[in-house]
């Protein structure tokens, strides 16, 4: 497995774990300016962590679909190039504007991540990464409304979560249907789940048809 350039294995506290170089923001650990990237905290991380595939590495511009508060995009904006990262609840967009100040090329967006179309005057084409962690009813839909802004060889990693979708069907027949939905617009190139450090979520890895 290839861990993004920018992306190390170091020791915090005694512990090997994978880490960026910036500035803290959640409270992790961190050893002569690298910040230690919690995999219990994020699915990127743990979808790294597991050692899937993702062909991510430095300098890739990113669209990130649910950045929440930033935790995890704060991590991808370390090495990445451009990162748009789409949050629709404005709580959390206030934390990721002061995570921005840090990164200059961090880019909140407070937009609802199945419109695109409220965003693409800002986000630019052709974009080499799609990381979607949205969280909510319609995951594979909202992945691809968002596909027009992937280059032709870009990738789509996302991680999607179950009981977002049904609470009451089993994991596995849900993550079938995301599937069947996804593959309108991508073509599967890699699926793990996310257990131990996040239950009934499955991470895909996709390229677009
Ligand atoms: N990816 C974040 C991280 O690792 O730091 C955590 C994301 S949290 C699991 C899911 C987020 O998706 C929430 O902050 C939620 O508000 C956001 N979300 C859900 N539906 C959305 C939508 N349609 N557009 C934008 N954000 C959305």
């Amino acid at each position: 497995m290839t861990l993004p350039a920018g992306v190390e294995r170091r020791t915090f506290d005694g512990t090997r774990g994978l880490a960026t170089r910036g500035e803290p923001v959640y409270g992790e650990a961190t050893a002569d300016g690298w910040r230690h990237w919690d995999p219990h905290r994020s699915k990127l991380g743990a979808i790294l962590e597991q050692g899937m595939e993702t062909r991510v590495t430095d300098g890739d511009s990113v669209l990130y679909l649910g950045a929440a508060n930033g935790t995890t995009v704060s991590h991808v904006a370390d090495f990445a190039g451009p990162t748009y990262a789409v949050e629709f609840a404005p709580r959390p967009v206030r934390d990721l504007v002061a995570v921005a100040r840090t990164r200059d090329r961090l880019f909140p967006l407070l937009k609802d991540a199945r419109r695109p179309e409220t965003y693409a005057h800002v986000v630019e084409s052709g974009l080499d990464v799609i990381v979607q962690d949205v969280a909510t009813r319609g995951q594979a839909r909202v992945a691809n409304v968002n596909r027009r802004f992937l280059a032709d060889d870009g990738r789509l990693v996302i991680a999607i979560k179950a009981r977002s979708e049904d609470v009451t069907r089993a994991p596995r027949a849900v993550f079938d249907d995301v599937l069947d939905t996804l593959a309108d617009q991508y073509v599967v190139d890699a699926t793990r789940r996310l257990e131990p450090f996040h239950d009934d979520h499955l991470a895909v890895v996709a390229h677009p048809r």
